[in-house]
């Protein structure tokens, strides 16, 4: 039995007619489900998989993100010391990258629990990484902006 098979139903309290999707009745608020299977199917909990699996591509593509992020930031700084070592190392970071880029990616998502833990592997090094520098960088400007502050205060300026 389901809902819409009822056009109305009829609140046990008060006799009011209800719509069949309401869950109390609109006169006298009383549970209209209560004890009945309708409300058993409603308890029932949901295949977390679909939602482990989003995890998993949230974290990949943060880790995909911080492994290019990374790259360019090495680039440059190649770029900035040594313009010449730029291309030898485009030509083995690029397919690394790509490479584990694509390992992460599809590894999260894949039904292979070795390919899947590996991809985890992966995704959590790169992301934890990541968030140290960007944690690192954003204790180096609050310590720049508190010394600022400081020197401000004491009139230093
Ligand atoms: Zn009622």
């Amino acid at each position: 039995m389901t809902r819409s098979d009822m056009p109305h139903i009829n609140c046990p309290e008060c006799g009011a007619e209800n719509n069949p999707f309401a869950n109390v009745c609109w006169i006298c608020r009383r549970p209209l489900y209560e004890g009945d299977e309708l409300v058993e199917a409603e308890l029932i909990a949901p295949d977390d998989r679909p939602r482990q699996d989003r995890v998993g591509r949230i974290f990949g593509i943060w880790a995909f993100i911080f492994l290019i992020m990374g790259a360019i930031v090495v680039a440059l700084g190649i770029y900035v010391e040594e313009p010449g070592a730029l291309l030898p190392y485009f030509i083995v970071v690029s397919p690394l990258s790509v490479g584990i880029g694509v390992l992460i990616l599809r590894g999260n998502q894949s039904e292979n629990p070795w390919l899947r833990g590996i991809a985890m592997c992966f995704s959590a090094i790169i992301v934890s990484a990541g968030a140290m520098v960007l944690l690192g960088i954003a204790t180096l400007i609050a310590l720049i902006a508190f010394c600022f502050m400081v020197i401000a205060a004491s009139g230093g300026f």
